[in-house]
């Protein structure tokens, strides 16, 4: 058994029982462990704080399992996490709502670098750690007999593999591959999903309460959808008595995509406009057009996966948010959100009031918008909490 002895002044966020050991902390390793191999974290004194999975390469060397002493990281451990992740989505996410959930979020769920998601009939994962990789195929198992279900694919296909040394890879994993496009459900809308090919495992199931929000939002409003990916929030806001929507997305496969969504729900065809761009651009050709909106919805990809990328990030979203509030008529909303880890909610409030300053606009924030229930938040992982939303009304 390796053991990760820490330096003293660096043991304070394992014992608040943060799950992340970055290689800084590490006084001494004793032993030579492999990638993913579980090891025995101790103080400097020597007494036990914690078992993890120990990375080669990764800057975060050990992603901790469990604090107890006593607990062995084993078939055992596994089914018992995940059984406790699946059973809370039973309880916070009712089949009524969706049958497209989140069922596993890493470290959230106490299974750092483990994602799940179900469509359906259908497991989606991504092993993003070490020590997740490690265990791919008992946690393929295990996840398929306690769900119940055969069929699961992999989306490993994501950068911070590379950071952890692994390759990028994506495929069925166990059972047959799924068909090129799936529908799923969602507050009794349909979508199309290409589990494959698509964003993430598919679809962005974070926004799931945010997309209903803005469907009792959006009567009888004009409203831009910026990022719309395959038109989530534009099915939403025609489903909810808007006038038009205007989809913007820079991926035409993600448009056609978002076609195909309103047919599927009989939505109105001729209600909807998809334009495919960069939302930086549009976003000011439609302000040297002096075009109007009652609703715009920005939801950009992650500007800052870190802290360190903070401040670029917030030039980004101070941009097209400046760029949005110009572009609302009296009492329009604006609903806009934050992916980015490294842009906490009171940051990201910050460079909303800036762009609203900058704008020369007066506006006021009529509700704070948040991921899912199924992508909980552990209180002893605030990074987490990544997805935050504003819905800012601009006052006429
Ligand atoms: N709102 C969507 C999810 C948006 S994800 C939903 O509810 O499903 C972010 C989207 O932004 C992706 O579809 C990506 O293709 C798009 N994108 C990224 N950079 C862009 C840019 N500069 N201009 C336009 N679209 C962009």
């Amino acid at each position: 058994m390796c053991v990760i002895r820490l330096k003293s002044t660096r043991e304070k966020s394992l014992l608040r029982r943060h799950p992340w050991i970055f290689a800084g902390s590490i006084a001494e390793v004793l032993g030579s462990p492999q990638d993913g191999e579980t090891v025995r974290v101790v103080s400097s004194r020597g007494e036990f704080l914690a078992w993890g999975a120990y990375s080669l390469q990764s800057q975060i060397r050990v992603r901790v399992w469990t604090w107890q002493e006593g607990e062995i990281v084993n078939e055992d451990f596994f089914r018992s996490r995940l059984l406790s992740a699946l059973a809370m989505r039973k309880v916070l996410v009712l089949p009524s709502q969706t049958n497209a959930v989140r069922l596993v979020h890493g470290e959230s769920d106490g299974l750092p670098g483990f994602i799940v998601d179900r469509y359906n009939d259908i497991l989606v994962a991504q092993f993003l750690s070490s020590g997740a990789e490690r265990w791919r195929s008992l946690l393929a198992d295990i996840l398929l007999e306690v769900a119940c279900l055969e069929c699961l694919y992999e989306r490993s296909d994501v950068d911070v593999r590379k950071l952890e040394g692994l390759p990028e890879c994506s495929g069925p994993l166990r059972g047959p591959p799924p068909p090129e496009r799936i529908q799923i459900e969602e507050n009794s809308l349909n979508f199309w999903v290409d589990l494959r090919q698509g964003h993430k495992t598919g679809f962005y199931l974070d926004q799931r309460q945010n997309r209903l929000r803005v469907r009792h939002l959006a009567q009888g409003r004009q409203v831009l959808d910026c990022f719309s990916y395959t038109g989530g929030f534009t099915a939403n806001a025609l489903a909810g008595g808007a006038i038009s929507a205007l989809a913007v997305d820079s991926s035409v496969e993600a448009l056609a995509l978002g076609r195909e969504n309103l047919a599927l729900n009989a939505l109105p065809a001729d209600q909807a406009e998809w334009q495919q761009g960069d939302v930086f651009q549009v976003l000011r050709l439609f302000r040297d057009q002096s075009r109007s909106f009652d609703m715009i919805v920005l939801d950009p990809p992650k500007f800052a996966p870190t802290t360190a990328q903070a401040e670029r990030a917030a030039r980004g979203y101070k941009d097209i948010n400046l760029l949005a509030l110009k572009l609302l008529r009296p009492e329009g909303l604006l609903v806009t959100f934050s992916c980015s880890g490294g842009v906490d909610a009171d940051l990201f409030q910050k460079i909303i009031a800036g762009a609203a300053l900058d704008a020369g606009v007066k506006a006021q924030i009529v509700e704070r918008l948040f991921q899912g229930p199924d992508h909980p938040v552990a209180l002893n992982f605030p990074e987490g909490a990544y997805l935050k939303g504003l819905v800012v009304r601009v006052i006429g």
